[in-house]
């Protein structure tokens, strides 16, 4: 059959392969996809069944209908102490298609992206998807804070954009002021855009969290945020884009022609959700705030791996050095073994091998016995 050459390079990605992988025992412990097991809020599936009784089934305008915008931008602006309204946000099929057209906004063929490492492996393939040029970059001050020297030499004239996710997925960990003061320097001295993807914002353990909308101009930046994780609303399929109203309207332009809008259904949902923001995102917060503690807990017993307590996100990044196996291997013969699915590290870089990703999205039971038996799996070995 003739495919197109972009859609060879493009591969399945090693978390679906794991999750599907996994679906063959039916005693698995999943700890691999980024959704969490929580049902998503009552009020929330009320205000979309009102909807859907009052007709409000139709397709909405390409932006996202005004309520939302209206409220997104309201409440972005409470958050970042900026002046957005409607015309800065743009609603779509999650973060994930804001990012797709984001790139698709920017980006001509031969274009370089500054990826910064370990990354959310979409980036990666929605930029090779634009025949542009993802440049990776895994240099580490410390803990997976990016070496801003790294980036700078990254650059070259074919920068376009530097693109990241703070909290991070997969590392947990939440860059410091001073990263992100330095990415907006950076990008201003250079005429770069930065994508910075927050939709793990409400996710946050420590006590520092600031957002980049502090330090880079506002023509130069495009925020990603998302209702799947905040508000376990991922099948609803609703995520946006705010900043640049230029960007934004050349996004909106291009959605007619990828998806039409967002479902307009789940839009409402999103509306309540955000009216409400408190009622329905602080619970969800304390149960993954919990959650990071019983994994930690059960993770400590287990010498022979470390890793870094997560930061935010409901990931932990976890050292498997001193297992000798690469992350695929470990991986691989976990869930053959004990039953147990995890990512392999190298789905978020080269330079990750030695690692693997968990995601603590499961009751907490299934977290206890989850680890329990990775620990076996290691003490077996
Ligand atoms: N960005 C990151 C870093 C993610 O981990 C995810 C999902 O796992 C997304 C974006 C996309 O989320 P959604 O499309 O559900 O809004």
């Amino acid at each position: 059959m003739q495919i197109s050459n972009i859609s060879r390079v493009i591969a399945p990605t090693l978390s679906r392969q794991l999750y599907t992988l996994a679906k063959q025992y039916n005693d698995v412990i999943d700890f691999t996809l980024g959704d969490p097991d929580i049902r998503t809020p009552k009020g929330i599936c009320d205000a979309a069944n009102l909807a859907s009784r009052q007709g409000k089934t139709r397709y909405s305008p390409n932006g996202g209908i005004q309520e939302l915008r209206e409220a997104i931008a309201a409440q972005t602006s409470i958050e970042t102490g900026l002046k957005y309204n409607l015309n800065n946000v743009a609603i779509t099929i999650g973060a994930t298609e804001a990012l797709y057209l984001a790139f698709d906004a920017i980006l001509n063929e031969g274009d370089e992206v500054i990826i910064l490492a370990p990354y959310w492996v979409q980036y990666k393939n929605i930029v090779e998807l634009h025949k542009a040029k993802p440049v990776i970059i895994s240099s580490f001050t410390n803990a997976f804070e990016p070496n801003l020297e790294a980036i700078r030499e990254a650059i070259t004239e074919h920068t376009k954009v530097i693109v990241y996710n703070s909290p991070n997925n997969p590392s947990g960990v939440v860059y410091k002021d001073a990263t992100l003061k330095g990415i907006a320097r950076i990008a201003q001295e250079n005429h770069l855009y930065v994508f910075a993807d927050e939709v793990y914002k409400s996710l946050v353990y420590s006590n520092h969290y600031s957002s980049i909308t502090e330090y880079c101009p506002s023509e130069n930046l495009l925020i990603f945020n998302s209702f799947s994780k905040q508000f376990a609303m991922t099948g609803w399929r609703v995520g946006y884009v705010i900043g640049n109203e230029t960007l934004i309207d050349v996004i909106i332009k291009l959605q007619q022609n990828v998806a039409v809008c967002a479902p307009t259904i789940s839009q409402y949902a999103a509306l309540e959700a955000i009216t409400h923001i408190q009622n329905y995102s602080t619970p969800i917060a304390k149960e993954f705030a919990l959650r990071r503690e019983i994994t930690i807990r059960e993770l400590e017993k287990c010498s022979a791996l470390s890793y870094t307590a997560p930061e935010g996100t409901f990931y932990v990044f976890v050292n498997i050095g001193n297992t000798g196996m690469n992350s695929n291997t470990f991986c691989t013969s976990l869930l053959e073994k004990e039953h147990v699915a995890i990512i392999p590290g190298i789905a978020f870089g080269d330079n990750f091998d030695d690692y693997v990703r968990l995601a603590f999205t499961l009751d907490q039971s299934k977290i206890i016995s989850g680890v329990q038996r990775l620990n076996h799996f290691i003490d077996t070995l």
